[in-house]
């Protein structure tokens, strides 16, 4: 199955769906081949991503009570949602619709994923349609996982006194204190840098002056991962992985805010077609 997902141009708004209103486009689903047969309206498939024109329908479901349901012309599912003034049509839109209709689907093949996107933050994670996007590929080979230190992480200030790890997350504060400045001043320059990551990561080896290793994610659009790896063991691991495979070796993040980095393998042969050009049409 070959999907036409066209990622959001960064000015479209990302609908924020209530239960009702995903009850509502659930319900635009059905019984439209009078609104839609020969007519120019934009559709989007909120199973597979796809947008297209009406004209494109060919195929339609039979319905007892009422015109007939539209079947999406690259999945075949009855999901085809349509622009309407209340809910203009938009990749996010099907993102968010994806993920609560088909959320099992969704769960199953993220927890797989070997590849993704580049992304950065929520907003973008829906308008790329990162959701349809994200795949088990085969140019990539799982091989491991590391925990990030994340804000949800910490929920026990006294436990991080004990172990003396207060001082670093102190650090974080302060990162995520001027990320949320930079985000309220709109005059501002923001920073791209330290903008959320997501997608494929490369891996750098930072060997600081006490002679410890520091690792940094950075992601295909330059932004790198603001937060530390969570323990001692994870450390190893990256180290034994990055002595065997070297800069095939990449970190991989298929949802924002998740504080999981898988570690993918890069095929050689693969190695010199780029991952996806992406990031282009914004
Ligand atoms: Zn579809």
């Amino acid at each position: 199955m070959t999907c036409h997902v066209v990622p959001d141009e960064v000015s479209v708004k990302v609908p924020y769906l209530s239960y009702e209103d995903k009850h509502a486009l659930n319900r635009l689903t059905a019984y439209g081949r009078s609104t839609l047969e020969w007519s120019s309206l934009r559709c989007g498939c909120f199973h597979c991503g796809s947008s297209f024109v009406a004209s494109k329908i060919t195929d339609w479901m039979r319905e007892e009570e009422g015109a007939d349901t539209a079947l999406c012309p690259y999945c075949g599912c009855d999901a085809v949602l349509y622009d309407t003034k209340e809910f203009p049509l938009s990749t996010a839109l099907l993102s968010s619709m994806y993920m609560e209709w088909f959320k099992s689907e969704y769960q199953e093949r993220e927890a797989v994923a070997t590849y993704a996107p580049p992304f950065s933050g929520y907003d973008d994670y829906l308008r790329q349609g990162i959701v349809f996007r994200m795949e088990r590929s085969p140019r990539y080979e799982l091989v491991g996982e590391v925990e990030l230190w994340l804000m949800d992480n910490i929920s026990d200030w006294d436990w991080l006194v004990d172990k003396g790890l207060a001082e670093l997350y102190s650090d974080n504060m302060a990162d995520t204190g001027s990320y949320a400045e930079e985000e309220k001043n709109q005059k501002g320059e923001p920073d791209e840098k330290n903008k959320d990551a997501g997608g494929l990561l490369r891996i750098v080896a930072h060997v600081e002056n006490g002679g410890s290793t520091e690792y940094e994610f950075i992601d295909e659009l330059g932004h790198v991962l603001s937060y530390p790896l969570w323990g001692e063991k994870d450390y190893c691991l990256l180290h034994e992985l990055l002595e065997k495979y070297g800069s095939h070796l990449m970190g991989l993040l298929v949802e924002p805010f998740d504080s999981k980095v898988r570690l993918v393998v890069k095929h050689e042969e693969e190695a010199a077609a780029p991952a996806a050009v992406l990031g282009e049409t914004r």
